[in-house]
């Protein structure tokens, strides 16, 4: 199965959540020889992300969005966190603050945009701007309807500069999210992730389902595009999620930097023969 076209949203189609499954199955893909392939793609994605990183020419945005206990930090951890943390970085928007809110939308985004060479994932975006302040008209709809363009003109922008993007939308069921809670209520270690906003949000399901369907079918583009996981079953989710970025990184096609010395010389001068048998008689003293 090719995961990519699987789960994408097509450039210029409109989707609609509730034809999407949460919760994918499929005979032939179980949770035990999954996990074995995640391994397996993440040493891939980290030998990808070492490549861009020595490279330092082409840049990776992942850009997560989810509903409240939708897996974005799951994510975080268990797909990007094989990944070598010198090249990577995670950024989490939140309510903006006032000097953010002082500045036009795409501000504080922009200050956060992955420098040639580096991988970083938004733990929430941009894409904020047009779903929890659409649902709740933080702003008239005159302004939040206008941002569909400016986040596909900013997106562009990006790619011009070699920046690669791939969006993921982490799609639970309302079942699956209330289940979540619960557990999230009986285990200390993650009281402190629940609150009762969080269940007020599920009030404006309809209204956040609606919302996303604009923001994922006006701005899944070529370059940047939407890709929709079933994520219901976590081992699925990052599959399917490792799977995408191995696909979108092996058509990056990055190389090594030519070395920037004359290796030939290096190795006449220290590896020749005399250099080599020293050292071999050295050891061979030592034993
Ligand atoms: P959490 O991700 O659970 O820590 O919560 C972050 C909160 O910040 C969520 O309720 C988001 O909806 C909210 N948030 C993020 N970006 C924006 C934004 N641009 N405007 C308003 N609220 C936002
Ligand atoms: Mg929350």
């Amino acid at each position: 199965m090719n995961y990519s076209k699987k789960f994408i949203v097509e450039p210029g189609s409109s989707i609609r959540l509730k034809d999407l499954e949460p919760s994918f199955s499929k005979k032939n893909v179980k949770k035990i020889s999954s996990i074995k392939e995640i391994k397996k793609l993440q040493e891939k994605m980290d030998e990808f992300q070492f490549r861009l990183f020595t490279e330092k020419k082409h840049a990776l945005l992942i850009v997560l969005q989810a509903p409240d206990a939708g897996g974005k930090d799951g994510v975080v951890r268990h797909v990007i966190g094989s990944m070598n943390p010198q090249g990577c970085r995670v950024v989490s928007f939140k309510k903006p603050t006032q000097k953010e809110l002082a500045h036009d939308f795409l501000w504080r985004i922009k200050r956060q945009v992955p420098k040639p060479g580096e991988v970083v994932i938004f733990n929430r975006s941009h894409y904020e701007d047009v779903l929890v302040v659409r649902v709740h008209d933080l702003v008239p709809k005159e302004v939040w309807s206008t941002r569909y363009e400016q986040i596909n003109d900013f997106e562009q922008r990006l790619i011009a500069k070699d920046t690669h993007i791939l969006k993921f939308f982490l799609h639970i069921s309302k079942e699956e999210q209330l289940r979540r809670f619960k557990q999230r209520l009986n285990d200390p270690t993650r009281q402190w992730k629940i609150s009762e906003e969080d269940y007020a949000e599920r009030e404006y399901w309809a209204s956040y389902e609606e919302a996303y369907e604009d923001a994922l079918s006006k701005c899944s583009t070529d370059k940047a595009p939407w890709f929709v996981i079933p994520s219901d079953k976590k081992w699925f989710r990052n599959l399917a999620i490792s799977k995408i970025i191995v696909e979108a990184m092996e058509k990056f096609g990055i190389e090594f930097p030519e070395p920037s010395v004359n290796i030939e010389d290096i190795r006449r001068k220290y590896h020749t023969a005399v250099h080599e048998g020293k050292k071999g008689e050295r050891s061979s003293t030592n034993k």
